[in-house]
This record gives structure tokens, sequence and C-alpha cells, in this order.
């Protein structure tokens, strides 16, 4: 074929790649626009996960009639006027290219009316080719109306995931931005639905309500501090005086996710991906988080625009620092300290507690529901506290369950499972039979077997037979599940709503039986046979971030960590006293597993030290 320069329609279709990925992406282009116009109330409305249509209406200044059509124009924009402007953007938008970019691959309609003229204007693009132009009412302010993106470019559409996915894409990027703007009011619409409502009242602990639940708000510790910009005055911004400034909110420990996709990071009002920031978050909870659990935080950082390069990413999702160690120190070290100053000491397990008061009943009482600080924080220098009190027990997973808190003390103290009909007889373990002597530290079980002593994991044992139950109940599609009396409310992250949504069905698989109920609140109504009712929320939310992590084809993989998630969570604790038929009760269970020396997550159910190993510790040998 002969080298031809390509008409500009299609350049403009194949550079809109860039900008516009997915549907997510145009709203965010439009909701910065609409922040850039200084808009305090923005709707955001979708249909069919933004495929069908994205509208976006805003109160914001307008365009003038005669600018509208050159706002659509490649390399366009009000927001820079020459290239030293580039050194200090103070804009969400600078690039000039995102209208253009979307109107070269849909259909594009643009009402809007600048706060200086009577009269607005009513555009209407299709890909790439102006329609019409006419003058039309409205308040001043802004409606860009995007229909049928990427109906021209098949190869983009088919790359688009389903409907509900798109979704929380969307709700993903449109929680971001309300939360950084407190103060704008955001609404968003999705197939006539409502999914968040913020009040604009600029407090962001408000947004943070609507987007993670209250539960998770509450838990959530004000972050403010920064480094550099000395003499600071009350009021002025550090970044004024060529600071970094460090504000937001981070959940105390125990309040928590399973992947990382809740730190959410915003350099000067922008939200970027920045795997280096984000680990100075993940670096603040040092020993304070489980190993694979992360946090949920919200961290802006502001600097003065000449020390940040925003224009290195065509979505502008990634930043360079001029001093990046010291950008990372001032976020690790602000997050630090708010979290220090908000966890209560920990206390130490009830059964200790009441051992120590010679009240030692067998039966745990509930621990408190205190914000936990649930492993004693180390210090990294002398000007941070440092909690004494070191947990006892090695091993035990959180102190905050310890003593399975609140479960009533009229309740059989476990729910062993019984065996099952459904249930195919299991293969012998080769596992000994064990003569149960008693109980250690309120965690395990002390019994003997042909090979010695052996120590056994009351939790991880438990975690083990519940497993493979569920398993083998899941493997007959017959996992039997609870009807609750009351259905429960629980609370997601609102971008994983439509997620859970979509995944309903997989959940009801594993037992789960739940309806969309508004917003980010969902109604359980069963849930696996034998599941605490107190573990519910936190097991969906756990449940959750397996879903955020996961695609269709590993659904089975994904069905095999939810009822790991489970069992976890129902399985009996460490710190909890057990009678003698509870114990003979579970290692009789555990002798009846497949593999009956690990739990479910891979770590050992047991310690076994062979008669010959005593010999040689008492110097017989
Ligand atoms: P950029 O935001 O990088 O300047 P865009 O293509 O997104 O580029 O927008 C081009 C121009 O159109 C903007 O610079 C602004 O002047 C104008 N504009 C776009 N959206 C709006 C809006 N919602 N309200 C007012 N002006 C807008
Ligand atoms: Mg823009």
């Amino acid at each position: 074929m002969p080298i031809r320069v390509l008409s500009d329609v299609l350049v403009a279709r194949i550079a809109a790649g860039e900008v516009v990925e997915r549907p997510s992406a145009v709203v965010k282009e439009l909701v910065e626009n609409a922040l850039d116009a200084g808009a305090h109330d923005i709707r955001i409305e979708t249909v069919d996960g933004g495929k069908r249509l994205i509208r976006i209406t805003d109160d914001g200044e307008g365009i003038r009639s005669e600018e509208v059509v050159r706002a659509f124009v490649h390399h366009a924009t009000s927001k820079l006027q020459d290239i030293d402007d580039l050194q200090q953007i103070r804009t969400l938008g600078f690039r000039g290219e995102a209208l253009a970019s979307i109107a070269a691959v849909a259909q594009v309609a643009c009402l809007t009316r600048h706060i200086d003229e009577k009269m607005g204007t009513l555009l209407r693009i299709d890909n790439g080719q102006i329609l019409l132009q006419e003058p039309q009412g409205r308040p001043a302010g802004a409606t860009m109306t995007v229909e049928h993106l990427f109906g021209r470019v098949p190869a983009r559409l088919k790359f688009l995931k389903t409907n509900q996915t798109e979704r929380g894409y969307i709700d993903g990027m449109v929680m971001r931005y309300a939360l950084a703007y407190a103060h704008v009011r955001f609404t968003a619409v999705h197939d006539g639905r409502m999914s968040l409502q913020t009040m604009g009242g600029g407090e962001m602990r408000d947004v943070l309500v609507e987007v993670f639940g209250a539960s998770v708000a509450e838990k959530m510790a004000p972050v403010d501090g920064g480094a550099g910009g000395a003499g600071i005055a009350d009021g002025e911004e550090w970044s004024a005086r060529g600071g970094t400034r460090v504000r937001g909110y981070a959940a105390l420990p125990g309040t928590d996710h399973g992947n990382r996709s809740k730190i959410m990071m915003f350099v000067n009002g922008r939200p970027v991906q920045d795997t280096r920031l984000s680990f100075a978050v993940v670096q603040a909870y040092h020993t304070l988080l489980m190993v694979g659990r992360y946090p949920i935080a919200v961290v802006m950082i502001d600097v003065p625009p000449d020390q940040v390069d925003v224009n290195v990413h065509p979505a502008k999702a990634e930043v360079r620092f001029r001093d990046a160690d010291g950008v990372f120190s001032a976020v690790q070290r602000a997050v630090r300290a708010a979290l220090l100053a908000h966890m209560q000491p920990p206390e130490p397990p009830s059964v200790f507690r009441r051992a120590a008061e010679g009240e030692f009943a067998g039966s745990v009482t509930p621990l408190t529901d205190a914000p936990v600080a649930a492993f004693a924080p180390v210090g990294e220098g002398g000007d941070l506290p440092q909690h004494a009190w070191q947990p006892p027990l090695a091993g035990s997973e959180t102190w905050e369950r310890i003593g399975i808190s609140r479960l009533g003390s009229d309740r059989p103290a476990i729910t062993l499972p019984q065996r099952s009909d459904a249930v195919p007889a299991r293969a012998a373990s080769g596992l000994p039979a064990l003569r149960i002597i008693g109980q250690l530290a309120a965690s395990y079980i002390i019994a003997e077997g042909p090979e010695g002593l052996y120590l056994i994991d009351q939790h991880a044992s438990h975690e083990r037979v519940m497993y493979e139950k569920l398993l083998a109940q899941h493997e007959l599609g017959a996992v039997q599940s609870q009807a609750l009396l009351d259905p429960l409310p629980v609370e997601v992250p609102l971008d994983a709503a439509a997620l859970l949504e979509e995944r309903m069905g997989w959940l009801r698989d594993v037992g789960f039986d739940i309806d969309f109920f508004g917003g980010n609140t969902f109604l359980v109504r069963a849930v696996p046979q034998m599941m605490q009712q107190d573990d519910i929320a936190a097991a969906l939310r756990e449940i959750v971030s397996e879903l955020e992590m996961g695609s269709e084809p590993l659904r089975a993989e994904i069905e095999r960590k939810i009822l790991r998630r489970v069992c976890k969570r129902m399985s009996i604790k460490a710190g909890r006293v057990l009678s003698f038929p509870e114990m003979q009760a579970l290692v009789r269970d555990l002798e009846a597993c497949d593999s009956p020396r690990t739990c479910p997550h891979g770590r050992p159910t047991m310690v076994q030290i062979g008669v010959a190993q005593l010999e040689r510790e008492f110097g017989r040998t």
C-alpha cells in the first residue's frame, strides 16, 4: 500500500483511544471539566454502564457560544496560554484533548450557557462530524451527553467489560472526586437508580460515610501533617511555602481491606495511581495489619505545582515529584502519626484478664468494641509513642476476635459440623487416633498419639474441618444455608456494589442469599449454615475484596477463596476455652479430614513432638 497521510477523522479516532479507554475515563474527563469550571453541583447519569449513555450536568461557568465549537477541537484549551503555564498547573485539565477525543468516538451533545451570556448553545457532534449548532436556553453551566461510545470502533467496544463492571469503575471514579471535592455536591444515577449522593457540605468525613458506609467511616482517623514549608502560619497552605501537606483519613487497624484498591491517593486534587505513594501508606501501618490485609485510606497530598509533573500520562493518572523521597516520608509519617494518635492502647484478651482476676469460670466475656490496636506498634523514631503491652499468645489471628466477642453465653459453645448424608465418606487421613489430655493457653489442644505429643491449634483445625465439609457440599451443589430472622443490612465500598450485585449468583452457590438494597447497601437474607451472626458483615466485606481481584474464568478459584474466608470467620477462635467433649469432637472431625495437618490457608494445624525428641531434651539419650 502507498504511504498516505491519514484523514483527520481517522487520526482523531486513533488518538482518542489514549484518553478515553472506557466509559469511566469519559466520566473522569467530564467531571474534571465541570470542576475546572467551578461547579458546585455535578450530576452523573449513565445507562448500561456508560456504553449507551453518559450525561454530566454541572452548574459551572459554562462555555461562551462563540467558543463552543472550539472546545471540541484538538489541543484547544482555556487553561494553558504559554509554555511557562505548564510549570504551574492548577487546573485538572490542560491538554485540550478530552472533548475532541470523546467527540471522535461517540455521539455527543453539548448544551451550555456561559454565566455572562443570555442565551445558551446546543452543539451536536456525531463521531467527529458536527451535525448541528443552535441557540438554546438553560441555566449557566454545561450538560455533556455522550451516547454510543465506541459505536464506530468495534475493536474498542469488544474490550469493554460487563455493564456492572463498567459501572463499578465509574463509581470508583466518582467516589474519588466526591472525596477530594467535599464542597461539591455529587449525584450519580445508573440506569435510573441513584448510587451516590453527597451534600457538598465541605466535610470529607460526610463523604466517607456515603462511599464506605458509616461502620467503616467511624473507624477512620483524620490525617493532617506535612513536611517542609518552615514558618507556616495558622491557616496558611503548606504548599504555598514550598512544603508538602498531607491530609485525609486513614482507617484504624482492624478496619482494613483484602487488596490495595481502597488506598486512594490524590496529588493537588488529582486522583493518582502511584505504587510508591500507596506503599508509603502501607508502610505507615507497619506491624499494625495482618499479612494480606491492606489499609483503607484517603490521602490528599498538596505540593507546590512546580514540584510535581502531572504531564507524564495521557490520563494524567501518574505524576512525578521533584523530591519523591520527601513526599514519600511525609505521607508515611503523617499517616503513622494519625494512627498512633487515635489507636486505643491494646487490652489483653479477656481470658487472661479473667484468669488474672481469679474468676476463671470457663465461659468467655465479650471484649469491648474499642477500635483495636491489635499489635503493639513498633515506633520508628523516639517521638512516637510505643505501647508496652505485647500479646502474650503467638499464633492467634487477631486480638479483636479473641474471645469471640459478641457471642451470647447461652449458645452452645461450638457448633461443629454434623456429618451430613449428602457428603460422601472421606478417606482416612493418616492421622492416628489421638487421646486428648487438655487445653493450653485457651488456644491449643494437647493430645497424645503413637508418635508422642501433639499440640493442635484449635482455630486452624476447625477451619480445616469446616472447609472440607463446605467444599464437599459445594461440589455437590448443596451448600446448606440458614435464613436470618431479620435480614441484615451490610454496607460495602461504593465501587464494589455493582460487582457484588453481578456476582450474587456465585454467592448463592456458597450459601449466601443477598439482595441489593440501595446505594452501597445490601440485605443479607441467608448465610452458610453455622455462620455466626456477628461475622456476617465482616465476612461479606472480605468476600467483596476477593471478587475485586478475580474475573469470570477464575470463578471456581474465587468460590474456594470465599469458602476459605467463610471458614476462617466461622471457626472457633484462639482464646476460647473448650470443654472436653468439644475438644474430642473437633479432633475426631480433624482425623476424618483429607488434609488434617494444614489449615485451608496452608498453615500447620498441629505441632508434633516425638518421644525420641523428648528423651533428647531430657538428656536421656
Ligand atoms: P482541557 O480540560 O484540557 O482544557 P477539554 O477538551 O477537556 O480540555 O476541554 C476544552 C475546553 O472546553 C476547556 O479548556 C474549557 O474551556 C471548556 N470546557 C469543557 N468542559 C467545560 C464545562 N463543563 N464547563 C465550562 N467549560 C468547559
Ligand atoms: Mg478537560
